[in-house]
């Protein structure tokens, strides 16, 4: 059964807070009349040519956009088209507010990506009902494109996330000559504790383990992806052999500070993990794949090594 409830319950947290909108016109009056609508329920940023709204929506991305058309320089159609080309900037909704409308031009306008197009001058109350309603969809659709990504049961990431970052990271890597290391790590004898404390037991059991490695983690481009069934990845760009052979120690020694009491297991009285480590080095010809079936053989290697430990290795580089 899937249970939702932990990543929801964090993705809305991360919408609270007054929702940022973004004022764009050359005209400073016009921008005021704007301000006096919204103040007050939202956090308003402003910007009075399109060049000042482009770099403010890459530094501090806003939830909706309300764009002038016609400004000196870059104009707001070409505002629209460069955010939508922008993956960054790509899910910011665009609302073009404009004195001039006419059919052809607002066609133009939402062909390009826009959501709305809004006669000037604004009426206050159907400019702020329809900022809401384009917002309450923006937040929905934000909230469906993350779960797309994330495990029902831990909240961690899922699979197809995992496939996805571990590529892009390699690829930085490759391109920057940096390391990266790859963490693969299966619980230890989970069937027999499924058998013991039954299976609801077992979820909360993964459930408190795939928390326990997010705590470890901390930079924010490290995550934590559930892999399979009872087997997660860790994923640490930018990461040395050593430093993240401290963490995969780390990830071990806190599984087993969680105390799940795991009667059945020969490794210990609580439930304890396996894990493979494998660090991609230098400029390494290998591909991704090499680096993810090391770190498979390394968590083959602990398993039958006697559980409850890290195996570990370098990416053997060609000269
Ligand atoms: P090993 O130490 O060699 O890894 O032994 P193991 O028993 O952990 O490995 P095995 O692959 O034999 O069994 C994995 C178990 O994990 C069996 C499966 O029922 C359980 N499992 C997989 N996904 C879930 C899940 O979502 N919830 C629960 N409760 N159990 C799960
Ligand atoms: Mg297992
Ligand atoms: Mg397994």
């Amino acid at each position: 059964m899937i249970d939702l409830e932990t990543p929801v319950a964090e993705l809305l947290d991360s919408t609270h807070g007054k929702p940022k909108l973004l004022l764009v016109d050359d005209q400073p009056i016009n921008i005021q009349v704007m301000y006096r609508c919204f103040a007050g329920d939202y956090q308003v940023f402003m910007a009075t040519s399109g060049e000042q709204a482009l770099s403010l929506c890459r530094s501090n991305p806003p939830d909706l956009i309300l764009l002038d058309v016609v400004m000196p320089g870059l104009d707001g159609f070409e505002v629209c088209k460069l955010l939508k080309a922008d993956p960054i900037t790509q899910h910011i909704p665009v609302i073009f507010v404009t004195a001039h409308t006419d059919s052809v031009q607002e066609t133009y306008g939402l062909s390009i990506g826009a959501i709305d197009f809004i006669a000037k001058p604004v009426n206050p109350d159907v400019v702020r009902a329809r900022v809401k309603t384009h917002l309450t969809l923006k937040f929905q659709s934000d909230l469906l494109r993350k779960l797309v990504f994330l495990d029902g049961l831990t909240g961690a990431f899922n699979r197809r996330y995992f496939d996805q970052q571990i590529c892009t990271e390699w690829g930085r890597a490759a391109r920057n000559n940096t390391p990266m290391s790859l963490i693969l790590l299966d619980v230890d004898f989970f069937k027999l504790f499924n058998d013991s404390y039954g299976h609801q037991a077992g979820d909360d059991a993964l459930r408190a383990v795939a928390n326990a490695l997010k705590s470890c983690l901390r930079r924010p481009a490290d995550l934590v992806a559930r892999y399979g069934g009872e087997e997660f990845a860790c994923v640490l760009p930018e990461t040395s052999y050593l430093d993240a052979l401290a963490i995969a120690d780390e990830l071990e020694r806190k599984i087993r500070s969680l105390a799940i009491a795991h009667k059945n297991s020969n490794v210990a009285e609580v439930l304890t993990i396996s894990l493979g480590l494998a660090t991609r080095v230098g400029s390494s010809p290998s591909e991704v794949q090499d680096l993810i079936a090391l770190a498979d053989n390394l968590l083959y290697q602990a398993k039958h090594s006697g559980r409850g430990r890290v195996c570990s290795s370098v990416l053997a580089t060609l000269a």
